[in-house]
């Protein structure tokens, strides 16, 4: 009992963190995000709040997708986050449903301030879920928080999504002045990170894990 409890508590445990530039040119693991959500809730904003502490009022609507790095070391080890954000076209689903597969956790963004794109998250989850691995980390994000006086969605009907639909974190930001928005992907690397850890394989090629963990999973439905 005692045990379990240590190891419960060494799980919980925050791990030490630095946020690295968004050039470092090393690093020891790897891991591909996604970033979905309606168009207009400051998916590309926050990404690039994230990585590179700017925000753009009049930044163009995404076409297909871009891509950023967000760099971090996490107990003492190099994460490289790349991240995916993406935009709702139905000329770029093939594509996306691609980045679904190979991400290892999903970030669904919604807008404080409006209530479609909140009532929008369960098509969001069931678009990933069908397209995604099982083992997806799922983050559900309330963006545009310095708009509190135009807020529609209250924090409590958000925290309910997140029990309902068992996602691993719940939290809000505002790509414009920058709230939460390193914290939402230093929160990314820890799950992450801890996820790796538990499975205490070393891959020399990093972010490569959850493959293996999924090949390990098939032999064993082969075997039985
Ligand atoms: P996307 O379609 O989800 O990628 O949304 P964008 O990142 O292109 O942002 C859409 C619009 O919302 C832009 O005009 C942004 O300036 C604005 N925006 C994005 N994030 C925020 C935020 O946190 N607060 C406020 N007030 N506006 C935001
Ligand atoms: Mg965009």
């Amino acid at each position: 009992m005692e045990a379990k409890e240590e190891e419960n508590k060494e799980e919980n445990k925050e791990l030490d963190y630095e946020i690295l530039r968004e050039d470092f040119p090393n690093y020891d693991l790897s891991f591909k995000l996604i970033v979905i959500g309606n168009a207009g809730v400051g998916k590309s904003c926050l990404s690039m709040q994230a990585t590179k502490k700017r925000f753009e009022n009049n930044y163009l609507a995404t076409v297909g997708f871009e891509f950023f790095v967000f760099n971090v070391k996490i107990d003492n080890k190099v994460l490289k986050l790349q991240i995916w954000d993406t935009c709702g076209q139905e000329v770029y689903r093939s594509l996306i449903t691609s980045f679904y597969k190979n991400s290892s956790l999903a970030i669904i963004v919604y807008a404080i301030n409006e209530e479609k794109s909140f009532e929008d998250i369960d098509l969001w989850i069931k678009d990933l879920r069908s397209n995604s691995s099982p083992d997806i980390k799922v983050f559900l994000i309330g963006n545009k928080a310095d708009l509190e006086d135009e807020r529609v969605i209250s924090k409590e009907q958000a925290l309910q999504v997140q029990k309902d639909f068992d996602l691993d974190l719940f939290m809000e930001t505002s790509a414009k002045t920058g709230f939460n928005a390193q914290n939402l992907f230093v929160e990314a690397g820890r799950i992450l990170y801890k996820e790796y850890t538990k499975f205490k394989k070393q891959p020399k090629v990093s972010g490569e894990y959850l493959k293996k963990k999924e090949l390990k999973k098939n032999k064993k439905k082969k075997c039985c």
